[in-house]
């Protein structure tokens, strides 16, 4: 078994890093943050994302276990007081697993040589798509079907598992995480006798994808957790459920509500 350590930049991840190397040393684990079988990651659920784009390459050959060294997060489970547990558990059987699926996300852009080029990206909460400076105009398709023509701020698409984090603050449902759909919520929609929009979020089954499309996408930010980027010359971007998901060794069944519960209420 190799283990790779993921930290935040906070000194306490760091002391807990320290601490880890050595119980995982003494146990005879061989550490190895290129090519792991396990990622601990010791920060926040921000570092989990961070920690799961690091790897997504190899993120089928991945199990994640989480340690908060700050506030409790939806994808850490453990305290740096338990960190004897941690390598305890380490060692037993990991067949109690969650599968958290990631956010596929389809961005076809117009090449040089007005050829579609297409790139492939992931998200693990969320992704949004915002412009900050002018109403965006987005025509929204689900599969087939002409759905809306939107015009606002932007969208968000969010997994199951991000649906506590911006999907929540914009107003969308919280999704139990074994649920296989994904989500839609409006950032700023204008609606008016002239524009109109669903207004609600939208719960979209894992076969159907959800293509947006515009004119103009000048300006506009794509965000996927943490990361955001600009794109000039994007056409369309066709988001769906993708079969690639991110696994956590499961500590105990049934978290998702009670953390709801502490953290929320
Ligand atoms: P970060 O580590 O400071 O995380 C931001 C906050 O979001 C933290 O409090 C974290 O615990 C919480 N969070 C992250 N994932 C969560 C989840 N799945 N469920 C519940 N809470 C969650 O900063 P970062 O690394 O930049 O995190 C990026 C995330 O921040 C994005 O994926 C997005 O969900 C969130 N975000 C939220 C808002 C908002 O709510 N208005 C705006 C921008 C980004």
């Amino acid at each position: 078994m190799r283990v790779a350590i993921y930290t935040n930049e906070r000194e306490v991840s760091w002391q807990v890093k320290q601490q880890l190397i050595e119980k995982l040393v003494e146990q005879g684990i061989e550490i190895d943050d290129h090519c792991p079988d396990i990622v601990l990651t010791v920060g926040g659920d921000g570092t989990v994302l961070h920690a799961v784009h690091h790897y997504i390459n190899q993120i089928e050959d991945i199990k994640f276990i989480g340690i908060h060294t700050g506030h409790l997060g939806y994808y850490t489970d453990w305290l740096p007081s338990e960190l004897d547990e941690v390598v305890d558990f380490l060692q037993q059987d990991h067949r109690n697993v969650c599968q958290y699926p990631l956010l596929s996300i389809v961005l076809c852009e117009c090449g040089s040589t007005s050829y579609e080029v297409c790139h492939q990206l992931y998200a693990f909460n969320e992704m949004t798509l915002l412009n900050a400076y002018r109403t965006q105009h987005l025509n929204v398709t689900i599969d087939d079907l002409f759905f809306e023509s939107f015009r606002g701020t932007g969208v968000c698409l969010s997994t199951p598992t991000g649906s506590t984090a911006y999907n929540k603050s914009l107003g969308g449902a919280l999704i139990y995480p074994t649920l296989r759909a994904f989500q839609m919520t409006e950032i700023a929609s204008i609606n008016n006798n002239v524009f109109r929009t669903i207004g609600s979020p939208l719960i979209i089954p894992e076969e159907q994808t959800v293509t947006l499309q515009s004119e103009n996408f000048k300006d506009v930010t794509i965000t996927r957790d943490h990361l955001y980027e600009s794109y000039q010359n994007i056409q369309k971007i066709r988001v769906s459920l993708s079969n690639r998901s991110v696994t956590f060794i499961k500590r105990r069944e049934g978290l998702f509500w009670n953390r709801v519960k502490q953290h929320f209420l």
